[in-house]
This record gives C-alpha cells, structure tokens and sequence, in this order.
C-alpha cells in the first residue's frame, strides 16, 4: 500500500512538473528569431543571408530576416518591426555602429536580448557579439605586408567609418607596420577611410595615391576583398599590378582569381555559414534561456560584452588549392578561370 501510495504521489508531481516545464519550455518551432542585415552588397552578407536561412532550417527555428541597404535609419525601422512581430531574440549585424546602440535599448525594454554578428555594436549594452576574430584578421594583414615588403611606401585604407571593424583591423595590422614606421623603413603615403567599403571609391583613392606619389607606392592595406578589386583595378591602369602587395579578407570568388593570377596577395576565409549557424544556435539558446559561453570578451565603450569569435584563415598562392580547391569551396576552373 505505500509504495502504491508513494508511486501514486510521484506520477502526480512528475506530471505537475512535466506540465508546469511544458508551459515554460518552447518547442523549437516556435521560436521566433529577427535578423537584421546592413547589405546584401558584399558577398560575404550574401553568404550570411544564406547561412542563417539555411541554419534555420536545420534548429527548426523560424527567422525573420530584414535587409537595410547600407541605411541605419531604415535597419531601425526594420528592428521596430521584427520587435512589433514579437520575436524571442534578435540578431543585428549593424550599418552603423553607434546608431544602432538605440535598436539594443529598444529591443532590451522589450525584454528581448540582442546579439551583434560579424559588426559590434557600441555604447550598448549588448548582450552577446559573434564574429571572427576580427583583431586577427587584422594582424594576419599586417604581418603578411610587413614580411614581404619590410621596406617602402604603404597605402593603408581602412573600411567604413560607420563600421566598428574598420578600427579594429587597422589598428591590429598597424601593430606590424607602425614599429617600421618608427625605424624609418617603411613610409605611409596615405591613410583613409573608404566610405560604404565601396570598390568605386577604393579604385578613386587609390588612382589619387598613386599620381600624388608618382606610382611609388609598395604595398596596399586594403580591408576586403571587394575594396581591393577597387585598388587593383588603379594599379592595373598604371601596369602595376602584381607589382604592388595587395591584401584583402572575405574569400571571394573574384579575389580567390586575382591570387590566382597573382594581382591580389592574400586574402582571409571566413566560413559565413558556420558563423551563421553559430550565431542561430546561440539566438536559439537565448530565447530557450539557456547559459551561452563566451569565448572573449569584447570593450564596445559601455561594458565588456561576452562575445564568441571563430578563427579566420590566411590564403595565398601557396595554400589557395588546399583551402578553396581541395576544400571544395571553390571549383578549380572557376578560380583559374582568368590565368
Ligand atoms: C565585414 C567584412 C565585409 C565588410 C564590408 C565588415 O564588417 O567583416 O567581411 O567585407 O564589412 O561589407
């Protein structure tokens, strides 16, 4: 009888507890996730329109993704929207960097948290920023110019004033160049933003460098891929492509042919679709309540905000068949399609 009787009593309180945590507890379906892009117009922000539509797929999750054409007042209206939509959790890859602090207060007095993808957001109080280690990237930049041309004029251009990842990797690949600056081997020409990361204004700045220094320029810092498609195409004006050390980062298609052919140095890959499904499964967690571990944590003027980073990868003519070829990133006729 009183086993009965306690068996009687543990089925009750397994059922209570079973429906009390099935009231708290989502099914993954109905999870609600809003993503907020800056552009589609680098084709990195391609791959992470994909990547998340895909991920979501895989967790189950539902997105609601919004892409603001390289406006924050637009991508704010587009978060106000998601929020109206009552989603769980929001990811924001930010246009502009310090505007966008207002989209985490609004999102916060919602009582949804926000996670910042590739782009920090500052002066916030962020909950969580998932990216590649963009200080690396940086520095990957840096060491590979200063190796191979530890001597000579340096045009050094840094991305889009707005966004947060133009500082940090200038500043990382200037811990390589700036020593050589002081020795007196290494002269810097030029140092400037290219607004919006826009090729057209990559190619215009560096055609402007290149008369004012009478084509004595070495070596290029360009941010990305797309920028240096810019820089490159003013070398080619003056036949000095391939002259001129040129890095890059993003691993496009365009960039993988210009090392082939031996115009751009380097560039960095970065998998968008690995990030993304990170970033997914931690948005996942977020709404579930779940702890979320960082891996470092990142100062973005208001707090240290726990942040989780992948590692990026160096590729240049030496290792592009064994990462882009051999990977099966990329296909072997499409990178040497131009050599
Ligand atoms: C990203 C780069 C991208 C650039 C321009 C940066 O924030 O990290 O991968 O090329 O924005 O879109």
């Amino acid at each position: 009888h009183l086993t009965r009787r306690l068996f009687l009593r543990f089925s009750s309180l397994s059922l209570l507890l079973s429906t009390a945590f099935s009231i708290n507890a989502f099914a993954a379906e109905d999870i609600r996730i809003g993503i907020s892009l800056p552009t589609q117009r680098d084709i990195v922000w391609v791959r992470y329109k994909q990547g998340l539509e895909e991920a979501a797929k895989k967790l189950g999750v539902k997105i609601l993704l919004q892409v603001s054409d390289q406006d924050a007042s637009v991508q704010a209206s587009q978060v106000e929207n998601l929020l109206s939509q009552k989603v769980n959790a929001l990811i924001i890859a930010p246009h502009d960097a310090s505007a966008a602090s207002t989209l985490v207060e609004r999102a916060h007095k919602a009582g949804i948290k926000v996670i910042s993808l590739d782009r920090l957001i500052l002066n916030s109080d962020l909950d969580l920023y998932v990216s590649f280690d963009n200080p690396k990237i940086g520095e990957l930049q840096g060491e590979y110019l200063v190796k191979n041309v530890p001597k000579g004029n340096y045009a050094v251009f840094l991305g889009a004033p707005t966004d947060n990842n133009s500082k940090i990797l200038h500043d990382a690949a200037m811990k390589h160049i700036a020593p050589l600056v002081k020795k007196g081997d290494i002269k810097i020409v030029t140092e400037q933003n290219i607004q919006e990361w826009q090729p057209s204004v990559a190619q215009r700045l560096m055609e402007n460098s290149l008369t004012a220094n009478k084509n004595n320029i070495n070596a290029v810092l360009a941010p990305n891929d797309n920028t240096a498609g810019g820089i490159i195409q003013a070398l080619s004006s003056q036949k000095l492509a391939g002259k001129v050390y040129v890095t890059g980062q993003d691993a496009e298609l365009t960039a993988a042919q210009r090392i082939a052919a031996g115009t751009q140095s380097m560039t960095i890959f970065k998998d968008q679709g690995k990030l993304s499904e990170l970033a997914l499964k931690i948005a996942k967690d977020m709404a579930e309540k779940k702890p979320i571990k960082a891996t470092h944590f990142t100062a973005n003027g208001n707090k240290n905000v726990p942040s989780v980073f992948l590692e990026p990868i160096i590729v240049d003519k030496n290792n592009i068949e064994k990462e882009f070829i051999q990977s099966g990133f990329f296909k072997k006729e499409d990178v040497y399609k131009f050599v």
